[in-house]
């Protein structure tokens, strides 16, 4: 999996950038009716009935990505997962994307095709049209900037502003598995410098893998909410980890809040995984990032509609301001969530 394709190329200079966007805009086609005109003029035209929802972010090079493990496909991909999941955690339906990329001339045309075609999955799957974007060069590496727009009924969307005392706190899925599937990632990659002729058993660790390869994001959460007819009233997805996010909803929200270690969902794959790496499977889960879950609150009369369900937890509730954010351990200590997260006190005395 670590080894590069040699099958290349068409260098991208020789194509020319028209050349660039004529081969993306030939495989995306239009499929959402509120896009009234995508690639192909000075900018998109989008007929949104209700509001509109819009997001950015950026993926770089060594910095948010490594593309010695990273398939180029599943980076599109994920670029566009990325940014699909601010989207519904505004509550809202992405109906379009655009993706601008800055690309050295160390990369080939075939590069550029196989991340749209990561892009593309993306846009079938989740039913978004490409509706633009821009192309240049960079010195250095590869830049992607994905901007993802969405829609919504005004009554719908959930700032990360509404949490109140009492409220309860609810992810979904489960955590810790991307980080800890990179966990897994570095480690064959410095096996792999060591001895390119390792061919590593990665498949005691799919889902972990899976989980920072090819996320995905929670389009049917939204859809479920809707469904039992629930509006949270705060809501923020898990890209930094969960300790940061619940602060970022708090300090929105201008509560305090408390979480309960043994309600905290981790998959036993990932459970295993942090016992063989020797990391705190609480510490996974509230430190590491990309799982892309939904974390929200909603109003205590809900409970019954939750409880059970099996893609979410409750794991905690709303409190006071004054109280601060709180997390109980198994052995109920109450212990204080940190921005970087939360060492466990086993881990403070080392
Ligand atoms: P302009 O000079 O007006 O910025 P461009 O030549 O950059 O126009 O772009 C032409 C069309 O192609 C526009 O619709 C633009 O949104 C689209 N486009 C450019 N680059 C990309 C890209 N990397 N991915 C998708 N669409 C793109
Ligand atoms: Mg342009």
């Amino acid at each position: 999996m670590f080894e590069e394709k040699k099958t290349a190329t068409t260098s991208i200079a020789n194509l020319g950038e028209f050349g660039l966007i004529e081969k993306i805009k030939a495989n995306f086609g239009i499929q959402d009716p509120t896009s009234i005109k995508g690639i192909g003029d000075d900018a998109a035209v989008i007929d949104h009935a209700d509001k509109t929802v819009v997001s950015t972010d950026f993926l770089v090079e060594g910095v948010h990505f490594d593309l010695s493990y990273m398939p180029l496909k599943h980076l599109g991909y994920k670029a566009v997962m990325v940014n699909l999941s601010d989207i519904f955690a505004m509550n809202a339906m992405p109906t379009q994307i655009t993706v601008s990329i800055a690309i050295s001339n160390r990369f080939p045309v075939e590069a550029v095709e196989e991340l749209y075609a990561g892009i593309g999955h993306a846009c079938s799957r989740y039913k978004v049209d490409l509706v633009g974007g821009d192309t240049t060069t960079s010195q250095k590496g590869l830049i992607i900037s994905v901007t993802a727009i969405g829609t919504a009924k005004e009554e719908k969307i959930t700032y990360r502003s509404g949490a109140k005392e009492h409220d309860l706190i609810v992810v979904s899925g489960d955590l810790g598995g991307a980080y800890m599937g990179l966990q897994v990632l570095e480690r064959e990659k410095a096996v792999f410098e060591v001895n390119p002729q390792s061919q590593p058993d990665l498949s005691t660790y799919a889902y972990s893998i899976e989980r920072q390869l090819k996320p995905e994001s929670r389009k049917d959460i939204v859809e479920l909410l809707d469904e039992l007819n629930i509006v949270p009233t705060s809501m923020i997805d898990i890209s930094d980890g969960l300790s940061s996010e619940l602060l970022h909803l708090a300090k929105a929200s201008d509560v305090g809040c408390q979480i309960y270690e043994d309600k905290i969902p981790i998959d036993p794959e990932v459970l295993g995984i942090c016992k063989e790496f020797s990391i705190n499977n609480t510490t996974a889960a509230l430190n590491g990032g990309e799982d892309y879950e939904l974390l929200f609150t909603v109003d205590q009369n809900h409970f019954e509609a939750i409880k059970n369900h099996p893609l979410l937890s409750v794991i905690g509730h709303i409190t006071e301001k004054a109280t601060g954010c709180n997390l109980v351990t198994g052995l109920g200590q109450q212990i204080e969530l940190t921005a970087q997260g939360w060492t466990s006190p086993k881990e403070e005395e080392n």
